[in-house]
C-alpha cells in the first residue's frame, strides 16, 4: 500500500462532489459536517476511499427518498484518533445481524456480495483502526471508522 499523509476532509469532499449526483438521482440528500483544521493523517488514499464508498452505497441502498446521509469528521484529541462518521436515517440494522456485519459473503440483499463491509473492516484495520456501528431499527444507522493521528506531528 502506498501511504501518504493527508486531509480526510479533503478526501471527503472530492468524494461528496462525485456520490451527491448519483444519490440526488435516488432522491437522498448528502450533508457535511467536517471538523475545521483536523489533522493529517497518514493513510492508503485509495483504500480509504474505497471504505467511504462502501459505506455510502450501503447507506444509500437502505434508503428510499427523502433519505438522507450525512458525514462527519471529528478530531478526538485525548486518544489521537480521527473519527468519520457515516450516518443514515433507514431503516437500521436488526440486533441480531450485528454481529454478522463483516463476515464475508453476508448480506440481506438479492444481489448483494456481502464482500462490501468485510473489505472495509480489512482495510481499516490494516491501518490501525476501527470501525463501530451504532444502529436503532426504523431510525437509522451510524458507522464510525476512527484512524489513529500519527503521533509525531
Ligand atoms: P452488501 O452491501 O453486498 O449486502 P455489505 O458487506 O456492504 O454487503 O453489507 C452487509 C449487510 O449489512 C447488508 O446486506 C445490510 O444488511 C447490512 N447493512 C450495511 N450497512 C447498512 C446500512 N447503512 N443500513 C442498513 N443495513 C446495512
Ligand atoms: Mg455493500
Amino acid at each position: 500500500p502506498s501511504m501518504q499523509r493527508c486531509s480526510l476532509n479533503e478526501l471527503i469532499t472530492s468524494f461528496v462532489h462525485i456520490f451527491e449526483s448519483q444519490a440526488f438521482i435516488q432522491g437522498v440528500k448528502v450533508e457535511t459536517d467536517l471538523q475545521k483544521d483536523l489533522p493529517l493523517i497518514t493513510i492508503d488514499k485509495d483504500q480509504i476511499k474505497q471504505v467511504l464508498l462502501n459505506l455510502c452505497q450501503n447507506a444509500l441502498q437502505a434508503l428510499e427518498r427523502q433519505g438522507r446521509i450525512l458525514l462527519v469528521t471529528r478530531y478526538h484529541q485525548a486518544e489521537k484518533e480521527v473519527c468519520l462518521s457515516v450516518i443514515d436515517n433507514g431503516p437500521g440494522i436488526p440486533p441480531e445481524n450485528l454481529d454478522k456485519l463483516g463476515t464475508p459473503f453476508f448480506t440481506t440483499k438479492d444481489k448483494g456480495t456481502g464482500l462490501g463491509l468485510s473489505i472495509s473492516y480489512t482495510i481499516v484495520d490494516s491501518h490501525r483502526g476501527r470501525i463501530e456501528v451504532d444502529s436503532q431499527p426504523g431510525r437509522g444507522t451510524c458507522f464510525s471508522v476512527y484512524l489513529p493521528v500519527d503521533e509525531q506531528f
